[in-house]
């Protein structure tokens, strides 16, 4: 395994060297590229392969943004193109994540990625004061994530959520993720069969797919939050990071392997058929090899819709 040099770097000759996107959808792409590139950095430096460009990750940053050129007495402005909302886990750093530096991004994180009043507030200020600059929204949960284990195995033994030892704030987070939990059970018995649960693999399957939906809830929310504010330009995406892969997608695929093709942000849904399509598509994906064989044997399956950005995109265009 080699070692990662991870560098900020401040041109002090070249300030404007990385202009920030001017829309939506090169905000999408910049995030998107960011992940890629640090993904397959990391993926080349557990395999040992880095034949191919510097042995170096360099983030570039621009100087005047973190006040290296400033007048006396002047600071650099706040200007992020992207909200991100993410988890507390220290194993997702946002920023590097992204690939992305200073006053890139108005970063939130809670533990589960959930949305409660104050990070609500938090939000509605980005989306306030910081409206000239902000482009997307990003909803960002991840592959084994602590608060939403918690709420499945709460959900899957209903008298460990009322433990003494589970403090009502712990709860309170616990029970934000339930409907997410939920929904990715219907998703399950629809497509492993009414046994689901006493199936192998039950319990982990629930908890990537409940990462996935959690994750789609929130954007859900922030998306209405962003109507409310009349931002209609500004775009809110989900997504979910693989602590295997380093990278950023949706669906999340836990056995997926490293593929330069597999980073991606969903649009968040615009209304409830796209939770349970998303339930259903991650049911399907993690489906164990012995209920494929049961159900090719007995019954036709109808195949589910996918909640994927073609789908997403159009019902986003019936809305508008
Ligand atoms: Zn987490």
């Amino acid at each position: 395994m080699n070692t990662i040099d991870y560098i900020y770097r401040f041109d002090p000759k070249n300030p404007s060297i990385k202009p920030p996107p001017p829309d939506a959808e090169a905000a999408k792409k910049t995030l998107e590229d960011g992940n890629r590139m640090f993904a397959t950095w990391m993926e080349s430096c557990r395999t040992s392969d880095v034949s191919h460009g510097e042995a170096r990750y360099v983030v570039q940053c621009n100087g005047l943004e973190v006040g290296m050129l400033r007048q006396h007495g002047s600071l650099p402005k706040q200007a992020p193109f992207a909200v991100v909302v993410g988890c507390s886990d220290a194993r997702v750093p946002t920023e590097m994540l992204f690939g992305q530096g200073f006053n890139d991004l108005f970063v939130i994180r809670v533990a589960g990625n959930v949305m409660g009043d104050v990070c609500m507030g938090s939000i509605d200020f980005a989306l306030t004061a910081l409206s000239d600059s902000v482009k997307v929204v990003v909803m960002l949960g991840h592959s084994g994530c602590g608060a939403v284990t918690a709420a499945v195995d709460s959900y899957l033994m209903p008298m460990k959520f009322w433990s003494k030892s589970i403090s009502p704030m712990l709860r309170s987070i616990t029970q934000r993720i339930f409907v997410a939990v939920r929904e990715a059970a219907n998703g399950f018995k629809e497509v492993w069969g009414p046994d689901a649960r006493l199936m192998p693999g039950y319990r982990e399957a629930l908890i990537n797919s409940a990462v996935c939906l959690n994750a789609a809830q929130a954007a859900f929310d922030l998306r209405q939050e962003v109507e409310r504010a009349g931002k209609w330009e500004i775009e809110v995406l989900f997504g979910a990071f693989n602590l295997h892969t380093h990278q950023v997608c949706m669906p999340l695929d836990p056995r997926a392997e490293h593929d330069p093709e597999g980073v991606n942000l969903a649009f968040a849904p615009t209304n409830p058929r796209d939770f349970q399509s998303l339930a259903i598509q991650m049911a399907e994906l993690l489906k164990p090899a012995e209920v494929s064989k049961t159900k090719s044997s007995k019954t036709p399956t109808t195949p589910p819709q996918p909640a994927g950005d073609d789908e997403l995109q159009e019902s986003r265009k019936h809305r508008r």
